[in-house]
């Protein structure tokens, strides 16, 4: 029974609507398949009671006839760093182990309304802070496809759960590659919105201008259904855009009207030469559909790392103030004042990688260095968001790899953080500009390593993002 896998949610769905199979034995199914396969530490929690009673429920109300949501039944991962009333909020940090959460995320009451069974929480980079899910302060997740290797950050763990058939669709969190990076290096579909596309409220916040919520799954149609449910208007998030959500799922794109552009920037000398051979032809192919290809440039693409890690720091230095052991999460023992008790709760609470950002964050926004680091940062992100909007002028895509390297091992760039935040230089100029991106699946290299395309477009143009990731799907 356990062997039991769905190629997408329109196949479950069309089993559960014609009662070949209950919703109740489809949870159980994936349950029993994350218990067999707990060595990918993918999940953090698993709700193996209220999963199975929402699945009875779910069952009686198909048989009861009463109307049915637009994902019934649908198996869902969620990142752990997504509030769920009542349920664990860890962000895979020592400083909210015990942490729960007293409200949900409005991403987790739209999936609710339309029916989705939660399964868990998954594993993470702490606080969404890693390319790699080392960073995790209760162990890596393992990527499936060869578990020496990581499985990409910080959405590690949900990229993980999607691959190994642990859950349909998961949710993750994108504040500059995190939903994009892991799916590439799990072999599935990652979709990071517009910003503003989506509720922030109950995403615990790491860079408030640039966190988004995102959607992983195996195919494009199934983070397209997702993201029709999450996105919208939200009075409890004043970033959130009122501009009507279109219906993703059945959007399509003319191929042969098709322009996409190819930033020179994006394939210089840096990229694996594999890599870089694999993404033309992907190309190629659409053009053989008839799309064009423009060649392009994004000039301000080399501050773009640079951009992120100092504005991406700042925002995280101020955000995770609140972690102060007196309303949060963990509180140190024996200490003789506040002072201390800050301190040693903070010092003890979080990692190093989280710490090492809270140092540089403050450092950026230090009095005396405001205007060289902050101020400047903040004034290229513009020069970096017009590139965008101005190439959109002329094409309705932008391609490019979704990682400049391929899927590394465990403990490779663990040693040297700047490489590891080079992992990152093709998604973070997308979270600087607001613009949404997709990672769809291209195939593997030589060592049977996936490798993902990603494909970027214009501020709430997701409909073109998905047409076209799909007209990439198909010819794979
Ligand atoms: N890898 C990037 C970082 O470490 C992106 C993280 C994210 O998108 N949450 O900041």
């Amino acid at each position: 029974m356990s062997n039991l896998v769905f190629s997408s949610y329109r196949d479950l769905r069309e089993k559960l609507l014609s009662k070949s199979l209950s919703v109740e034995s489809v949870v159980s199914t994936f349950l029993a398949r994350i218990e067999e396969k707990a060595r990918l530490n993918a999940y953090l929690s698993v709700f193996k009671e209220s999963a199975l009673a929402r699945a009875r429920e779910l069952d009686a109300k198909l048989a009861s006839g009463k109307p049915i949501g637009k994902l019934f039944g649908l198996p869902l991962a969620v990142k752990d760093n997504i509030a769920i009333k009542g349920e664990k909020l860890t962000c895979a940090s020592r400083i909210l182990e015990n942490f729960t959460s007293v409200y949900s995320a409005t991403a987790i009451e739209r999936l609710l309304a339309e029916d989705a069974v939660i399964l868990g929480k998954t594993n993470l980079d702490e606080f969404a802070m890693g390319s790699s899910n080392e960073n995790s302060a209760f162990g890596a997740a393992k990527n499936p496809i060869n578990e020496e290797y990581v499985p990409g950050g910080s959405s590690g763990g949900s990229a993980a759960a999607v691959a190994a058939d642990l859950a349909l669709v998961a949710l993750g969190s994108d504040t500059g590659g995190s939903v994009r990076q892991p799916a590439s290096f799990c072999d599935v579909v990652g979709i990071k919105p517009t910003y503003g596309r989506v509720s922030r409220y109950g995403l615990v916040a790491f860079g408030s201008s640039f966190d988004q919520i995102g959607v992983l799954s195996k195919t494009v149609e199934d983070a397209a259904l997702a993201l029709e449910v999450i996105a919208g208007e939200d009075p409890m998030d004043s970033t959130s855009s009122d501009k009507p959500v279109e219906a993703y799922a059945s959007a399509t794109f003319d191929p042969k009207r098709l322009r996409i552009g190819v930033p020179k920037e994006f394939f210089a000398d840096a990229l694996d030469k594999e890599i870089n051979a694999m993404i033309r032809g992907a190309l190629e192919k659409l053009q053989a559909k008839g799309a064009m290809l423009v060649e392009l440039s994004l000039p301000h693409s080399e501050y773009a790392l640079a951009t992120y890690y100092i504005l991406a720091t700042a925002e995280a230095s101020s955000n995770l103030a609140r972690y102060d052991g007196a309303r949060y999460g963990y509180r140190a023992k024996g200490v003789k004042d506040m002072a201390e008790m800050y301190v040693k709760s903070r010092s003890e609470g979080f990692g190093r990688e989280v710490k090492r950002r809270i140092m540089l964050g403050t450092y950026v926004l230090s009095a005396g260095y405001y205007d060289a680091y902050y101020r400047k940062a903040q004034k290229v992100r513009r020069l970096i968001r017009d590139d965008y909007l101005k190439a959109f002028e002329q094409v309705d895509v932008i391609a490019s790899p979704t990682s400049p390297v391929p899927p590394f091992k465990f403990g490779e760039k663990m040693t040297d953080p700047l490489t590891m935040y080079l992992a990152d230089i093709y998604t973070v100029p997308m979270n600087l500009a607001g613009v949404p991106a997709i990672s769809v699946p291209i195939g593997r290299n030589a060592q049977g390593l996936p490798i993902g395309l990603q494909l970027i477009g214009n501020l709430f143009a997701e409909s073109t993002v998905f047409a076209v990731a799909k007209l990439v799907e198909e010819s794979r």
